[in-house]
This record gives C-alpha cells, structure tokens and sequence, in this order.
C-alpha cells in the first residue's frame, strides 16, 4: 500500500472542528483582507518566537523580498547565501538588482558553512542570508558575530523550513521563551506553503523583527508602499497574506507543539532505525534541533534506490537536485568566488523520505524495511556502494560480508 509523502489529511481530520469554524467566522464577518486574525496571528507568532515584531506576507518568497527591500537593497549590492536551497532564496536577490555570492556547505548538515562566509565579504556585501534547511537552524551565532564585525552586516536567516526549531536552549525549560527559528538576526523569514511544519491552505508567510524601523517599512512595503492609504511614501508590493489563510494558520497552532514534539520524535526514531543502513544521515547539531521539514538522507547511486521505493509504494523527493550555481536562471547572475564541492555532492545524493507529525511507526517501519530492502538490493549487484563519509557505513559493510 502507498504512503503519502506529507499527510495533510490526517492533520486536517484532526483539527477540522476548529479549522472550519475559523474559516466560517471569516466568511461571516466578510474582512477578507487585513481582517482580525491577520493581526491575532500575528500577535501570537511574534509571542511564540519571541520578537517583537510578526508581519505576515502573501509567501515565503514575499517574506525574503520584502526583507531586502526593507533593507533597501540596491542594484549591484551583494547577498552571501548558500547554493544548496529552493530557488526563492536566490531569485529575490537577483529581482532586485542583487548579485547572490554563494559560498559551500557544511557536508553533513547541508547548512552554510559559517567558517567561508567572510572570505567572500567585500565592500558590495549588505546582507547575510543562511538558510535553516530541513528544519535544522544554521549557525546563526557564529554568523551574527562575523556580521557584527564587518559593520554590522543585516543577516536574514530564510526559515521556510525551520519554524518551530530551537537553537542554542533548552525547549524543556518552560521558564524562558527558547531561542527560536525567526528570532536569531535582523530578520526571519518564514513560509506557509502546505508542506512546511506551519502550513496553511495556500501561499502565506511570515517576517519577524526585534527592529522598529525595518518592521515600519515592512508593514508599509507589504501594502504598495502605502503609510497612510494613497499615500506611497515607498515603492511596495501587494504582498499581504490573505485572512482566510491566517485563519487556517490560527487553527493549525492548536496542536503546533504536538505536531513538534512529533517532528523531534519520530526525527530520531528515523535516525535510531536508519543507523546501520549503508546511507549517510542528517547531522543534527548538539546545541540545536532539526523539526525536519524533510527528513533527508544521503545515499550512493539515487537513482536506484529512488526506483526501488517508487515500486515499494514509498514515495521521495529530491531537495534539491541541482544547486544554484548550476541553475540556467542563476549561472551569470550569481558570484561563486570559492569552489562549492560539497554543494555538488550533495545535490547528487540527497533524497527526503515521507515525513509528518501524524506518521505511524508502522508506516515509518514499512519505509524503512523498503530502504533496507533498496540499499541491500543495489549492494547485492554493486550498484551501491558503501558512503566513505558514514562512519555507520563501514559498520554496515561489515555486517554484509559477516
Ligand atoms: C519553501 C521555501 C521558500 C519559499 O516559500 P514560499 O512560501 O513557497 O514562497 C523559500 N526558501 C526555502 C528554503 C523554502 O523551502
């Protein structure tokens, strides 16, 4: 039998009651636009992450554009990002004028490698952008301190996939807000595609600040530039989230710490059941944790392993096939002044199992018997061979020819 790759179902059946009613109220009172759960979901996500300022946008592309232009980022100017992400990290910077400057990643968490970043500063640079990929934070201090040193550099950390993860605090500790996702620099960003931990119905995302004035501009940006109605002060976008999808947000943070604590869960009961599988798995770093928005590993020969769980009924995605360098749209618009090997490696051997909070063990079972199954396959006729950089894969090795 197949297994959904995202199961929004379960989630929807879950929380239905609530859900439809919010959206009911929506379309009784009939403020489409800017209605009152536009500025109680704002209130609360700025709460639960601990900032000051929450300013829901119409996507998490729209949350990253309006970043920039808040920061008011100006043609020729240059953003030092990461290659191996979804496009939108790149593309607002090149809608703008910008040049993204990639630098590599770290091998084995997928995240930027912070130790290259000020290599690639020069004089052009006016934003930092990490990405905290798969739902792990990147090293969001260790940025912050290389942006304070080069004249306090803005650093946007593109939280699409992370929100809900903590950083550097213990989420056990109910005394303090943790460190959050979104709260950790200049500016969060984040997303409420479906599929993200935070989803909605449709497009939506959120932007979150400690700073007046960028929060000012943001708000303002959001609508047409707009400080008081025709009065465009600034050139905007119509980047508002619509109430209906906030409503949907406001339903879904009923059980958003369930969901979470899931997410951390069966996270580790992947990497638990995973561990003696000739792949190499996620490092999750000890002072953080992954709400893994994709739980991804690294295998030899994808192709194959791919195929075989397709005929298992086990559905993967690949994020992200082809980094940004490589990408036609990107190539002659983006400055790569280091190689990005671990970029490349990565894009050939990453693949996303099915992960949600209401995943069974039983169907978490059945995935991976199916890779176990895959993998011993492709071994079985050479076509996988054992990862050099898994220290479990040596171990795995070793079992087979026992
Ligand atoms: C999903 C995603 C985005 C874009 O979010 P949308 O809401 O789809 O516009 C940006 N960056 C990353 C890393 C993402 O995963």
């Amino acid at each position: 039998m197949s297994l959904p790759f995202i199961d929004l179902k379960s989630q929807y059946a879950a929380l239905k009651p609530s859900i439809d009613a919010r959206i009911q109220a929506v379309l009784d009172h009939g403020q489409f636009i800017m209605g009152p759960e536009v500025q109680e979901l704002e209130q609360k996500l700025a709460a639960y992450v601990g900032v000051k300022h929450c300013i829901t946008v119409a996507s998490g592309t729209e949350a990253l554009l309006i970043a920039l232009m808040a920061l008011d980022l100006q043609p020729g100017d240059e953003v030092i990002t990461t290659p191996f992400t979804f496009a939108a990290t790149a593309e607002v910077i090149v809608l703008l004028g910008g040049v993204p400057v990639f630098v590599d990643i770290e091998p084995d968490s997928c995240n930027i490698d912070a130790r290259l970043i000020e290599a690639a500063i020069t004089p052009r640079t006016r934003a930092i952008m990490p990405v905290s990929l798969y739902g792990q934070v990147a090293d969001m201090d260790a940025i912050n301190e290389i942006a304070a040193r080069h004249g306090d550099i803005p650093v946007i950390e593109d939280a699409a996939q992370s929100f809900g993860a903590t950083y550097r605090s213990r989420r056990t500790d109910h005394a303090t807000t943790p460190r959050r996702s979104c709260g950790l620099s200049t500016w969060g960003a984040t997303s409420f595609f479906p599929s993200k931990p935070l989803g909605c119905y449709g497009d939506g995302g959120a932007l979150f600040t400690n700073n007046d004035t960028l929060a000012k501009a943001a708000r303002e940006i959001r609508v047409h530039g707009q400080s008081q109605r025709y009065t465009h002060t600034r050139v905007g976008v119509g980047g508002r989230m619509d109430t209906l999808q906030c409503a949907v947000v406001l339903g879904k943070l009923e059980r958003f710490d369930w969901e979470v604590a899931q997410r951390l869960r069966l996270g580790a009961r992947y990497q638990q059941l995973l561990a003696d599988l000739p792949l190499q798995g996620l490092a999750v770093r000890e002072d953080r944790d992954c709400v893994w928005a994709q739980f991804t590993v690294q295998v030899d020969q994808r192709e194959a392993v791919v195929a075989a769980l397709k005929a298992a009924g086990i559905p993967t995605a690949i994020h992200y096939p082809k980094p940004l360098h490589r990408q036609a749209a990107y190539a002659d618009r983006c400055r790569v002044p280091a190689p990005l090997p671990h970029a490349e490696t990565a894009a050939t051997r990453v693949m996303s199992l099915p992960m949600s909070p209401d995943l069974t063990e039983a169907q978490q079972d059945q995935v991976v018997e199916a890779l176990r199954q895959a993998l011993a396959q492709g071994a079985a006729t050479g076509s996988v061979t054992a990862s050099a950089s898994a220290a479990h894969s040596a171990e795995a090795a070793a079992d087979r020819t026992a």
